[in-house]
C-alpha cells in the first residue's frame, strides 16, 4: 500500500489503481479488514469494520475523486452530513463510537470535508503527471510533479534519460 497523497482523503481516492477512463487494474479496499489497515495506515482510528462499512468507503473514495478531481463536492456532503449525525461533537473535536464500524468511514469524511474547506491545501492538490494519484505538495517552491519520487518520478527521469539518450543516437 503506498500512501504519498499527504491527506487521509487522497489517500482514500490513490487506493484503487489504474488508467484514467480504464477500469481499475487493482483495489486495495477489497475485505473490510483492508479498510480498517488502510485506516490505520493514514492515521484514522478504526477498530471495527463490516461489508457496509467497505460499501461505503468505496462510495466515500468515489465522492472524494469528485470532490477534489472534478470540482463536484455533493456526494461528499452528503457523507458528511451522514458522518456528523452519527457523531458527537465535544470539546476537541468530532467524535465516533469506536466500536460501530462506519466510524472509520464518518471519520475519513470528516477529514476529506476539512481538506475541501481548507484553501491554503487545496492550493497545493496536484495530480501525479504519471500515475494521476492525487497528493498534496508540500515542496517549498510548489514544484512536485509526481505522487513519489521513488515510484513515478524515479520511472519518469528513466524514461526521459532514456528519451534523450534515443535522441542522440
Ligand atoms: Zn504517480
Amino acid at each position: 500500500m503506498r500512501l504519498d497523497g499527504g491527506h487521509p482523503a487522497l489517500d482514500l481516492v490513490n487506493t484503487v489503481y489504474g488508467q484514467v477512463g480504464q477500469p481499475p487494474e487493482d483495489d486495495v479496499l477489497r475485505a473490510p479488514e483492508d479498510l480498517m489497515t488502510f485506516a490505520t495506515r493514514v492515521g484514522v482510528a478504526a477498530d471495527a469494520s463490516s461489508t457496509a462499512a467497505l460499501e461505503a468507503a468505496r462510495r466515500l473514495r468515489t465522492a472524494c475523486e469528485r470532490a477534489f478531481r472534478d470540482d463536484d463536492p455533493t456526494g461528499l456532503e452528503a457523507a458528511a452530513r451522514r458522518a456528523y449525525r452519527a457523531g458527537t461533537l465535544r470539546r476537541g473535536g468530532w467524535t465516533w463510537e469506536d466500536a460501530d464500524p462506519m466510524s472509520a468511514v464518518h471519520r475519513l469524511a470528516h477529514a476529506a470535508a476539512q481538506l475541501l474547506a481548507d484553501d491554503d491545501a487545496l492550493a497545493r492538490l496536484r495530480g501525479c503527471h504519471d500515475c494521476c494519484w492525487l497528493y498534496l505538495d508540500r515542496s517549498k517552491n510548489r514544484s512536485r510533479k509526481w505522487c513519489s519520487m521513488e515510484d513515478c518520478g524515479t520511472n519518469a527521469k528513466k524514461r526521459r534519460y532514456v528519451e534523450k539518450r534515443r535522441a542522440l543516437s
